[in-house]
């Protein structure tokens, strides 16, 4: 068994349903039990900012499936979630997103297919918070940080409240 942690995350249709769906489908594959789920966060868009703000969540999950049929179940429930995937739409609007971020501490090189740690993951406050609530003492083997030493070592974090609070103007 591996212990794997995922982001979630949508900007468009129904958000939360979006990702609750997802969430349900993981846990629905015999191949994968559910351990936590963070709460709902509303996020500022990174990098490309000119979209709607995400719903973002982390899940930390066991698995006994290698962490390529992992991913490839995760892209075959954004297909069923209905995600479209243009060719050059780099962090386009998405009605699902599922990257993993940690495969218990193996670090996974194959192409630009499948990187493990994610790559972005210890710059994105969108993936962090979530996680805090998930395993902040989790330490990311490729610079041997916890998860709370990395959100606290982002120059500038994009904004993430907990959903349903009220978003400032
Ligand atoms: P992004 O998540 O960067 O917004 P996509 O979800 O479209 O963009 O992913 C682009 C590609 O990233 C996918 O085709 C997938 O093969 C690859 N990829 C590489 N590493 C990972 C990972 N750790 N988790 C999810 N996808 C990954
Ligand atoms: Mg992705």
């Amino acid at each position: 068994m591996s212990r794997v942690f995922l982001s979630l995350g949508s900007n468009l249709g129904d958000r939360l349903s979006n990702i609750q769906q997802a969430v349900s489908s993981l846990g629905m594959s015999e191949h994968i039990k559910i351990i936590k789920t963070s709460s709902f966060y509303e996020t500022q868009p990174w990098g490309n900012k000119d979209q709607e703000w995400f719903i973002n969540a982390a899940v930390a999950l066991d698995t006994d499936l290698t962490c390529e049929a992992l991913l490839e179940l995760c892209q075959n429930i954004e297909i069923q979630l209905g995600r479209i995937r243009r060719e050059n739409e780099k962090w386009a609007q998405r009605a699902i997103d599922i990257d993993i971020l940690m495969y218990d501490d193996k670090l996974i090189s194959k192409g630009s297919e499948l990187i493990v740690p994610h790559p972005l993951m210890h710059l994105r406050a969108f993936v962090l918070v979530p996680m805090l609530e998930v395993k902040s003492d989790l330490v990311h083997p490729v610079f041997n940080k916890t998860i709370s030493e990395l959100y606290d070592e982002l120059a500038d974090p994009e904004d993430v409240f907990l959903y349903g609070t009220v978003l400032p103007r």
